[in-house]
């Protein structure tokens, strides 16, 4: 890999040669068969990265467009919204929601707890919630959503199911055709963005809409969106030749590479490799006195807040690491400078897992700590290879 630096921070994810090359390509007219072709087949591969029978689309913005999108189409003004929240990226729909006049209702899960079902399923019975959102993984805490749980009981009481995977998809199981115990308990919508688990540079909003949640939008009439209205970009997706607005022509080149590659790796082996992946950093950095924010059995796959041990420094660790070419995240809100994030998803290798590890354990020793990097080595290796084929 081309790569200077191990980016192990939550997004954006290292990105390997052969979707710079499919960046690089030669940038062509939107309307160009040569271009369409490949759109096209984005498209395709997005349903079946999803397994959608319903639409996608494929936008430039960030997952935080897609998040709006997933909104705007389906709740409107003065219609009521749950947020199930464990953490930073959940409490994002709050704000984001009521600024269309939608009211909102929030659960907020103690920072690496998930929310109780039980209080959940209480809220859900008082009343009359058009939809309902999770995070799949919550960036900020490393808490998953169990959806198994939550399913069932949202679909239910009546209402959509918007699910955030922008840390998830393409690592975590997203199926929109899973029957979650009947066959009407579905996810309704999920949404994504291009620089996480995915592995393309930042650039792209993705978000699939099933039957239920186009029907939600058609009822809806007009929304108070423009590029955001799914409506304008319905006809797009189903002939890519067509205008509405520009395409990021080499951000979908990037795209349907990686989404070659997500395929050829096999979703489900994908999956797998990432639980390994969550499993064997955090066993090897608590080697280090490092404490994962959030329980194993609700640790994300993807990423982990990890606190610090007593006397380490937040920016000097963080800063000694970036010199030594492994770049990690800070922690945010109240955890900030107690804390720090890595990311272990899409197209990171078990040997760039390997060396921040290594590293890690120097930067301890330089810091004044007793760590063993052999210790710490020898667990990460022990967890991957039960996964890892
Ligand atoms: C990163 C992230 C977002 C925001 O995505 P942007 O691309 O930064 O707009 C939303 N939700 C989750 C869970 C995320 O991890």
């Amino acid at each position: 890999m081309n790569n200077k630096d191990i980016l192990l921070v939550p997004g954006p994810t290292p990105v390997v040669d052969e979707i710079y090359d499919a960046l690089s390509n030669e940038t062509r007219a939107h309307t160009d068969t040569r271009f369409v072709e490949i759109f096209k087949n984005a498209i395709k591969q997005t349903k079946e990265l999803l397994k959608t029978d319903g639409e996608v689309f494929i936008v430039a913005g960030s997952g935080t467009l897609a998040m709006e999108m997933a909104i705007v189409n389906t709740v409107g003004r003065g219609e009521k919204l749950l947020v199930i929240s464990h953490g930073y990226f959940g409490d994002r729909f709050t704000p984001l929601a009521k600024s269309f006049g939608v009211e909102v209702e929030v659960l907020q899960a103690e920072w690496g707890k998930q929310v109780d079902v039980t209080l959940i399923e209480e809220k859900l019975s008082t009343g009359n919630y058009k939809a309902v959102t999770i995070t799949h993984a919550d960036t900020s805490t490393g808490v998953i959503s169990n959806l198994e749980e939550l399913v069932p009981i949202i679909k239910r009481a009546g209402a959509l199911i918007i699910l955030d995977g922008v840390v998830a998809t393409a690592a975590i199981d997203e199926n929109m055709t899973k029957e979650y115990g009947h066959p009407d308990y579905k996810i309704d919508i999920v949404l994504t963005g291009s620089q996480k688990a995915i592995g393309v540079p930042p650039g792209l909003a993705i978000i699939a809409f099933n039957q239920t949640a186009l029907d939600a939008r058609r009822q809806l009439g007009t929304v108070p969106a423009y590029y955001c209205d799914i409506e304008n970009w319905i006809p797009i997706m189903n002939d890519p030749s067509k205008y509405f607005a520009t395409p990021p022509v080499n951000m979908i080149y990037a795209y349907n590479e990686a989404l070659k590659i997500i395929l050829n790796e096999g979703i489900e082996n994908r999956q797998v490799r990432h639980i390994s992946y969550g499993k064997a950093i955090r066993s090897a950095l608590r080697t280090y006195g490092m404490t994962p924010l959030a329980n194993e059995e609700v640790a994300a796959p993807t990423l982990s807040c990890l606190v610090y041990p007593e006397g380490v420094d937040d920016v000097h660790f963080r800063g000694k690491l970036a010199q030594r070419g492994i770049i990690v995240a800070g922690a945010l809100a109240h955890l900030a400078g107690k804390a720090f994030r890595l990311g272990h998803m899409g197209n990171t290798t078990p040997e760039m897992l390997e060396k921040a590890i290594s590293e890690i354990g120097e930067v301890l020793q330089e810091l004044g700590m007793s760590v063993s990097i052999e210790t710490a080595i020898e667990v990460l290796k022990e967890e991957l290879a039960q996964y890892v084929k």
